[in-house]
């Protein structure tokens, strides 16, 4: 992986190309975007993305036949696609998988849900490492790959959904994310759950952690923050 991670924004509304370019530049990405198919391809070659940001409906192709031909160039298949679709779409995750993609989302999704999966993707696609796998904090230690989080050694055995509450929390480290922020990246904009689910969530995560529960910081009338250090009263 290159130092700064760059993306190819594969899109044709520009708003959204905006939106996106904006918020990855926030996360520290490199980007560059296209809003035709035909284009893809020798842009892919020139840039040299780790990750591509695939819309499936383009005004000159389909994003299906973009995905399929840049998993089969000797160039470029080692790039990992992430399929973009509008919601009653109908290509299902199968289909997206069986194309090559590396993940998939669907319109609309929450920006920062995105960043989490595009970070998801450049550690499946690092053999070497680079990026953060495993990270320790004291006494707590969270595999973001194999999914497993121990205290003191001990594994604590989470469901899914604690363990994006906590990864979520993790990767955000140290600033507040409100529980509406917290709802939409991590339970997706699809559901509807009230605010208060959040809380009960964060209780059960608490729980489990024990000692190491300490590291999620309530933050009054505004939601939970992760604090890399749990003596620090932060904001
Ligand atoms: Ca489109």
């Amino acid at each position: 992986m290159s130092q700064t991670p760059r993306v190819l924004i594969v899109e044709d509304e520009p708003d959204l190309v905006r939106l996106l370019e904006f918020n990855l530049h926030e996360a520290g990405f490199e980007t560059r975007s296209v809003g035709r198919a035909t284009e893809v391809l020798k842009l892919a070659t020139v840039f040299e993305p780790d990750v591509v940001l695939l819309d499936l409906m383009l005004p000159d192709g389909s994003g299906t036949d973009v995905c399929r031909a840049l998993k089969s160039g000797a160039a470029t298949r080692q790039i990992s696609v992430i399929i973009v679709t509008a919601r009653g779409e109908e290509i299902d995750r199968v289909v997206g998988f069986e194309l090559g993609a590396d993940d998939y989302v669907t319109k609309p999704f929450s920006v920062r849900e995105l960043i989490l999966r595009i970070r998801a993707v450049l550690r499946r696609s690092d053999p070497e490492g680079t990026a953060e796998d495993v990270i320790t904090f004291g006494r707590l230690k969270v595999d973001l790959t194999a999914h497993r989080v121990y205290v003191d050694g001990a594994e604590v055995v989470l469901t899914a959904l604690e363990f994006r509450l906590l990864s979520t929390l993790i990767d955000r480290r140290n600033r507040v994310q409100s529980r509406d922020a917290l709802l939409a990246d991590v339970w997706g904009l699809q559901m509807h759950v009230e605010t208060r689910t959040v809380d009960t969530h964060i209780k059960r995560l608490r729980e489990k952690l024990g000692v190491a529960g300490e590291y999620i910081h309530t933050v009054r009338g505004v939601g939970y923050r992760f604090a890399s250090d749990p003596s620090d009263p932060g904001g």
